[in-house]
């Protein structure tokens, strides 16, 4: 089946989000997503956890976290441990890979969202780790060179909004070859490559109203 799914989401749970985990679900429900990957600020959000929420708010959330590398962000689905912050780039892939995880380099070339480079990319080639391609919350051009550097080097592509306001979940998203709607499946058609970047980069106004209420959490008016 082919899944329609949001890699690459924040909840109020990192310091630059603002929306509940509940209201990313009615929106990913209303935008017809069948998942959403939560992805906080070094902060993981465990498989039980995932699960138990899930559970309650009859919507897949994906188990992940984003962490921040030497390097840059780096994606951990399903993840197991915490890293600290700041860990070497490549002892976080290694590491996240033996144990099972499944791991994915999101804006990989804007060095404004702490995109690794295209250096930490080749670095990684031995893993053959997924690029996202498509980031709503990047600039057109970091989108482009990103997918660039997926085909050079042959490596899967994926679409995420990097949403840290719920409007904007789903903006982009990952179209995923799986073999049912469970986090195993779709962490394994992952790993294999079978996936999709889909969507657009976030308009202008939408992202100022992002940031608008940023600072009013901020702010605490
Ligand atoms: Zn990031
Ligand atoms: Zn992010």
């Amino acid at each position: 089946m082919l899944l329609k799914i949001d890699l690459h989401v924040h909840s109020e749970a990192s310091k630059d989000g603002v929306s509940s985990i509940r209201d990313i679900v009615k929106s990913a429900k209303e935008k017809h997503l069948d998942g959403v990957a939560i992805t906080d600020h070094d902060l993981p959000l465990n498989r039980n956890k995932a699960i138990e929420l899930s559970g309650e708010m009859g919507f897949l959330l994906i188990p992940g976290v984003e962490i921040t590398t030497s390097f840059g962000h780096l994606i951990v689905l399903d993840p197991r441990r915490n890293f600290y912050f700041n860990a070497p780039f490549l002892e976080v892939v290694k590491t996240a890979i033996a144990d099972g995880s499944t791991v994915i380099i999101p804006h990989p070339t804007d060095p404004f969202s702490h995109g690794v480079g295209e250096k930490s990319v080749k670095s990684s080639l031995p893993y053959s780790l997924p690029l996202e391609v498509i980031n709503a919350s990047t600039l057109h051009r970091y989108n482009i060179s990103a997918a660039r550097l997926a085909d050079t080097l042959n490596l899967a592509k994926l679409g995420g909004s990097d949403a840290h306001w719920a409007p904007v979940v789903g903006d982009a998203f990952t179209i995923i070859e799986s073999q049912d709607q469970t986090v195993d499946a779709i962490l394994d058609a992952i790993k294999k490559g079978r996936t999709q970047a889909q969507g657009n980069e976030t308009l202008f106004t939408t992202t100022m109203q992002s940031i608008l209420k940023k600072f009013i959490k901020h702010a605490k008016l």
